[in-house]
């Protein structure tokens, strides 16, 4: 079976207009983020359309464990956004699972980032180049020189990195960006520009769970530059414990596929087509998101890019 999954928008002070303008998304002026794959209790996402329109994927998951496939039974364990940064986000760190688990009932985040589109000169944050010591990232923080200390990497459409849980990082204005990352809502913020939210007042900072949960060591950049790769043939982006995610371009009628293991989540992120299996034809615009049960036979008609994902 394959559903179709209506998104969360989340209107953070960092968002711009293109996640509505070019994506589709519902909602006001500012749109930061779509939660297109997610059972986490801040945004779930629903089905839109056929028998289940309005159940919401976690309770159809409830009903039909073996939805899933195998290697996550019953359960979700990744959430999927898209992102558009029209400014800088805050400096963060996630968790891993041991510190999130005891301390705020989530899990750890690992998370990949996909560059969909960004401006010429933007950059993210990655990191540390040198080793500190924890008085000295206190130190940083509280004498405004922590972006002295942070590796700056310039981006390009169609990079890909893994940010493992307790890498320091943020995204950079301009980068619109596809998140595939652990179910988990838990961001540590160090820094923040010195911003204020729509009341006045700065955001918060967590600035002894960050150096609790940050390394300090500098982390070898595991970037890839996938803008010349040809994608006709489906092609892995990034694998880990968590996840897997590929990214294919289609004209005319892509593969067959099917996974007994693990459900699919389909994004388009360019173009349009069909999303069709044995049961089921969804017309696919890009922005829109499917859930294909694991065990389902399903391929694409039409002229688009998707990336999608497994666990
Ligand atoms: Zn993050």
């Amino acid at each position: 079976m394959i559903l179709k999954l209506n998104s969360v928008t989340k209107d953070y002070i960092w968002g711009g207009t293109r996640l509505r303008d070019e994506f589709g998304k519902i909602g006001g002026t500012r749109l930061a983020e779509s939660w297109e794959l997610s059972v986490h209790p801040d945004g779930m996402s629903t089905i839109s359309g056929g028998e289940y329109d309005g159940m919401t994927l976690a309770a159809f998951i409830e009903k039909f464990p073996e939805s899933t496939g195998k290697n996550s039974l019953g359960s979700v364990p990744i959430l999927i956004k898209l992102i558009d940064a029209k400014d800088n986000l805050s400096v963060q760190v996630h968790p891993d699972n041991d510190y999130a688990r005891k301390y705020e009932g989530d899990n750890g985040k690992t998370e990949t980032w996909y560059i969909v589109d960004c401006d010429e000169n933007a950059s993210i944050i990655y990191g540390f180049k040198d080793k500190l010591t924890k008085e000295e990232f206190r130190a940083a923080i509280a004498d405004n020189t922590l972006l002295d200390k942070v590796n700056v990497i310039p981006v390009n459409k169609g990079d890909v990195f893994l940010i493992r849980a307790g890498t320091l990082h943020a995204i950079g204005k301009g980068c619109l960006i596809a998140e595939i990352q652990q179910s988990s809502n838990v961001t540590y913020r160090v820094y923040d520009y010195d911003r204020r939210d729509d009341a006045g007042n700065p955001r918060e900072l967590h600035i002894e769970k960050a150096l609790d949960s940050a390394y300090r060591n500098p982390t070898e950049i595991p970037v890839k530059q996938r803008d010349n790769a040809d994608f006709q043939q489906a092609s892995e982006l990034v694998s880990c414990e968590y996840f897997t995610v590929f990214r294919e371009d289609i004209s005319g009628s892509g593969e067959i596929r099917r996974n007994d293991n693990s459900f699919t989540h389909i994004l388009i992120i360019e173009g349009r087509g069909e999303v069709i299996s044995d049961s089921d034809i969804h017309a696919a615009e890009k922005g829109e998101s499917f859930f294909v049960t694991a065990g389902t036979e399903w391929h694409i008609k039409g002229n688009c890019s998707i990336i999608y994902t497994v666990v």
